[in-house]
């Protein structure tokens, strides 16, 4: 007995807990907790329901479709309800899935119309003699919220189908999303503004959607893609779900490019690998696929339950958020003195890896998450996009959390702490009494694109920095094997043992030093560190100053009058060079003509003048390269450099400036936007015979 009332108090507290979470998510456009939370918690209500029949309560989630219509907006009565739907997580429930329909209709196999799981939020559109009169919300499923007029203002929808005949009465069904552009966009303005940052594209395009005034609903980037007929009039549609949609498309509405016509479970599955494989490189967000009974006849011969249609399932995809605790939040200490709090997590799986940590940028992102040590949060990572904190789970708060405290000083050398006015990035003020600031600046100059001093790790860095035998980068000139060989270095593993570094890698380590003795000008102004002097700001400075003695004399005035150089750059540069220990530690770099007694000897190569007046030196000049993909025959630095020395910009990102994009193996998102602008693709044998060509080699 006991037993049964803590199972109906555990149920009562489920269907409390999910009713509040849904009506956070469906009517305020504002989640309390991720997706699979919600999903996992609403598995366990069903499980209750199926184990107990005694627990059925009428206000369960499981017997309702969605949220309440907000009373704000004039309400409509569906004339045919809008459904949710069943959902599956993994390929037994696919299996099942297809099972139950071969018992049902009796045939050897299934065709289906597979779609993508659209995540955004649901319309009726209702079109009267061609002319949009009518967009509502799902709402409850059968009375939802007019928003015609806000709806009107999204330009994918047409406010009159084409064509010469349409149907006299069309009720189409579709997917209102916000485009993944469009919503980066948005939330980074609204940083800059303090307007409104929404945790996902699809809050957003509900948030939006909602919105009394429709001219605020203008000005936000949604869009649409239909893929249901709920009912229509006066035209004889096809009697399958894949050549409905067709049909919607001849009528100007937007359907979805990836739809497509799949037999059996092979088909289902393989659809499903295929959109999750691609779902980075589409420009909206998807959280699984639709995998719909294709022929009406047999659709209407399954029909439904009290909420979800017997003929359709949802296959989701794992989740690209997750709930997790924060542990602690500790700061980094940058080359620059810039102080980054880390987020250390309770490590959790989502979007494909393991996640343990994740930045939070600065002060102001804490505080605008309102973060506090020991809360649950959100962890957001999707594609290959770095892991993000994107919201806080209050309602678990339970008052052991614990304040975040910014230090005042820096935690790897005691000096103070300074943030400019105007500035998010807090700085420490040591400069090259830091420590962490020391190995930072030491591991910028031994990486790749600066000097390249192979084998200088991380933390055979640190053990030189610590052991004082490192003080400035040009302390590396004067290492001696003996230096290298006796340092002792942990294991790097759980055992805590040591081991000395020994001669034979030490030798290694000298050589790398010898070899970067000669070395271009630009990636020795890399090297140099200079606040915001990136590799390509190196390469600016480089092509226009001949010899570094001339950079070191450039005036602000003249700095500022180079291509791509702002004013804060050109200020950074300028100050950098009338810092006196900064030109002492390059006297004791480079090599003078005089031949400089102390200097490390190294010898800076001139890079190609890339001007207008010699063409054949910058062949690329004016043109701008996007690189995408794995390269099989060098790796993305090198096709950058190389396309660098012929002239070119390499940017990040594919836009309507971008001369081509240099395409290699698995290529992402890039290409979709470079052949959705229409931009030139060249692949890599045809990149291959270009630098050939240009480079003038054999
Ligand atoms: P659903 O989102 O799982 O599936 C039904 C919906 O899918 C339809 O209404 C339609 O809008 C959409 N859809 C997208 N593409 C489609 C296509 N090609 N064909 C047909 N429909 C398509 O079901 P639901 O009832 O809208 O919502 C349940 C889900 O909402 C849960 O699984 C959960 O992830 C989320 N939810 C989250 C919270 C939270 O607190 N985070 C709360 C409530 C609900």
């Amino acid at each position: 007995m006991s037993d049964t009332l803590s199972q109906r108090e555990q149920y009562r507290k489920l269907i409390d807990t999910l009713n509040r979470y849904a009506k956070a998510y469906y009517v305020d456009d504002e989640p309390l907790v991720p997706d699979a939370e919600y999903d996992r918690l609403y598995r366990e209500l069903e499980l209750l329901e199926q184990s107990n029949l005694d627990l059925n309560d009428p206000d369960s989630p499981t017997k309702r479709v969605g949220g309440a219509p907000l009373s704000a907006f004039e309400s409509v009565q569906h004339k045919v309800p809008l459904m949710s739907m069943g959902d599956i997580f993994n390929h037994q429930e696919l299996i099942e899935f297809n099972q139950r329909m071969l018992n049902a209709i009796n045939v050897p196999e299934v065709e289906y119309c597979a779609e993508p799981k659209l995540d955004g939020l649901a319309v009726s559109l209702i079109y009267q003699d061609g002319l949009l009169v009518q967009a509502a919300t799902r709402g409850d499923g059968r009375v939802g919220e007019n928003i015609t007029e806000n709806v009107k203002t999204i330009k994918a929808i047409p406010l009159r189908l084409t064509g010469d005949h349409v149907p006299s009465y069309l009720d189409v069904r579709g997917e209102v999303i916000m485009t993944r552009d469009g919503f980066k966009k948005w939330n980074e303005n609204a940083l800059k503004t303090g307007g409104k940052v929404f945790a996902n594209p699809r809050n957003a395009a509900a948030g939006s959607l909602r919105q009394l005034d429709p001219k605020i609903t203008a000005k936000r980037p949604l869009s649409f893609f239909a893929y249901y007929v709920g009912q229509c009039e006066g035209y004889d549609l096809p009697e399958d779900q894949y050549h409905r949609l067709l049909e919607l498309k001849k009528f100007g509405l937007p359907v979805n490019p990836n739809i497509k016509l799949v037999n059996g479970l092979n088909g289902l599955k393989a659809f499903y690998d295929d959109i999750l494989a691609r779902r980075q490189t589409l420009n909206y967000d998807i959280d699984g696929v639709v995998l719909k009974v294709n022929s009406l006849p047999i659709q209407e011969q399954l029909g439904f339950t009290a909420k979800v249609p017997r003929w359709a399932i949802a296959y989701k995809f794992p989740p690209e958020e997750m709930m997790t605790k924060l542990l602690d939040v500790i700061f980094q200490v940058g080359r620059t003195g810039a102080i980054t709090p880390v987020a250390k997590l309770n490590p959790v799986y989502v979007g494909g890896v393991t996640v343990s940590s994740a930045t939070l940028h600065n002060e102001d992102e804490i505080r605008r998450l309102d973060l506090m040590i020991g809360d649950m949060v959100i962890v957001r990572r999707a594609g290959d996009v770095i892991p993000q904190i994107s919201g806080v789970v209050k309602e678990k708060r339970d008052g052991t959390q614990k304040e975040i405290v910014f230090p005042t000083v820096c935690p790897e050398c005691g000096s103070a702490i300074e943030r400019v006015e105007g500035e998010a990035v807090a700085r420490c003020t040591g400069g090259l009494v830091c420590h962490a600031q020391l190995r930072e600046s030491i591991l910028h100059y031994v990486s790749r694109d600066a000097l390249d001093l192979e084998g200088f790790g991380d933390r055979i860095v640190e053990q030189l920095v610590s052991t004082h035998k490192l003080n400035s980068i040009a302390d590396i000139y004067t290492l001696t094997q003996d230096d290298l060989a006796s340092l002792v270095l942990d294991a790097g593993d759980e055992t805590k043992k040591t081991r000395l570094l020994g001669n034979v890698v030490a030798k290694k380590l000298i050589a790398a030093i010898d070899r970067s003795r000669v070395i271009p000008l630009n990636r020795f102004i890399y090297a140099l560190g200079i606040r915001e002097v990136g590799a390509s700001t190196a390469r600016t400075l480089a092509t226009h100053f001949e010899t570094l003695d001339d950079l070191i004399k450039a005036s602000y005035s003249k700095l500022l009058q180079l291509p791509d150089i702002g004013p804060i750059v050109a200020k950074h540069i300028f100050d950098f060079f009338r810092e006196k220990h900064n030109l002492e530690i390059i006297e004791r770099l480079v090599k003078k003509d005089d031949g400089f007694l102390f200097s490390a000897g190294i010898e800076l190569t001139p890079l190609k003048q890339a001007t207008s007046d010699d063409a054949k030196a910058a062949p690329l000049l004016n043109q701008t390269f996007v690189i995408t993909g794995t390269l099989a025959s060098m790796d993305r630095n090198e096709a950058k450099n190389r396309l660098l020395d012929l002239g070119a910009k390499v940017s990040g990102s594919v836009s309507k400036k971008t001369t081509a994009l240099i395409c290699g193996e698995d290529a992402g998102s890039k290409l979709t936007k470079a052949q959705e602008l229409s931009i030139r693709i060249i692949y890599e044998e045809e990149f291959l015979q270009m630098l050939k060509d240009l480079e003038g080699k054999e």
